[in-house]
């Protein structure tokens, strides 16, 4: 392979790309924001002033971005000025609708393309620990393959194109349901006089068993790894999770399913996020159950507020 552009040099992005040119392979970053640029230069980066710049006689263009405008925008502007076989992946979690629009376009232009969204946050970006979920063709997902794996550890080829898409938001979706299903038992353990410990030891060898409460137990000082643990801090944010559960929505609005329980967690996420809290890791969420005191009436108010103009 020759080169590597990486557009979205962010929180993920930045230390995927440098996972990248720590693998030995040539990086070329380029993001919106020019204060990040000298970062990407110090892990090792070339540093390029536009994404055509970094993209031009790329053997593979990885995009890392917020949302699916911002997405489709960048393939739409490549697309037609990259080698006629470099390969387009995009790692960003996006709505399935743009995912498969992006690889409509990759195929109408005769590129090959890879949904490939991750899970592991900011920590599995730094630590080489990403999840791929990827979606398209064979022959895509395994040229994408050798590089996914010089950003993460596990990679899995979810079908066709958008089916990535399609893995993470449902995973999340379990996860955004499971955590307040976990904060709840908390609260009303507390109230009931039974204390963290003691349901932690219970629950987390009995049917009440999930990754919110092992791995990631939303009580503080159970797991001192946990971002419990440590006020908070992300971990994953509560805006990251609202923005998930809202890709899901939308996405079973789409095929007509019913999600109530979905639509009711992205509801008090959507509370906890309007009290200041949305750069808070999710599972602080706790903080706000074991208040007790909203009212159907404030979630309702929080939610309508959280929406995007
Ligand atoms: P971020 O905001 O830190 O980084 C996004 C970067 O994209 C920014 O630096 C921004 O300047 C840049 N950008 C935006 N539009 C651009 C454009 N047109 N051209 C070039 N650069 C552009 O966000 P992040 O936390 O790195 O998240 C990136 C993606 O990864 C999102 O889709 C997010 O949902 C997903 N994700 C994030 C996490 C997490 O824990 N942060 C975990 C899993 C998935």
């Amino acid at each position: 392979m020759t080169h590597i552009a990486f557009i979205g040099l962010g929180r993920m992005g930045g230390p995927m790309a440098a996972n990248l040119a720590k693998a030995g392979r040539e990086v070329r970053g380029f993001d919106l924001d020019p204060r990040l640029w000298a970062a990407a230069v110090a892990q090792g980066l070339h540093a390029a002033t536009t994404a055509k710049a970094a993209a031009q006689g790329a053997a593979a263009i990885i995009t890392m971005l917020p949302a699916g405008e911002a997405v489709l925008a960048v393939w739409k502007e490549l697309l037609g000025c990259v080698d006629k076989d470099a390969l387009f992946v995009d790692c960003s979690t996006i709505d399935i609708a743009s995912a498969r629009l992006a690889h409509k376009l990759a195929r109408d232009a005769g590129r090959p393309s890879v949904d490939a969204p991750v899970s592991g946050g900011v920590a599995g970006a730094k630590a080489r620990t990403l999840t791929f979920m990827c979606g398209g063709e064979a022959p895509a997902f395994e040229r994408a393959r050798p590089l996914l794996a010089d950003m993460g550890k596990k990679i899995i080829h979810c079908g066709e194109g958008g089916l990535g898409q399609a893995a993470k938001i449902c995973n999340n979706m379990m996860l955004g349901a499971t955590m307040i299903a976990t904060c709840e038992a908390f609260a009303l353990a507390e109230r009931l006089g039974l204390s963290d410990k003691t349901l932690f030891d219970v629950a987390s060898v009995s049917s009440g068993q999930s990754w919110s409460l092992t791995q990631y137990c939303p009580a503080p000082g159970i797991l001192p790894t946990s971002p419990a643990s440590c006020d908070y801090r992300p971990g994953f944010m509560t805006a990251l999770m609202l923005k998930d559960l809202r890709l899901a929505e939308a996405a079973a609005e789409q095929v007509g399913l019913p999600t109530p329980l979905a639509a009711l967690a992205a509801q008090i996420y959507a509370r906890y996020a309007s009290r200041g809290e949305a750069e808070r890791d999710f599972s602080g969420v706790i903080r706000m159950i074991r208040e007790g005191r909203a009212s159907e009436a404030e979630t309702a108010d929080a939610d309508e507020r959280s929406k995007p103009a």
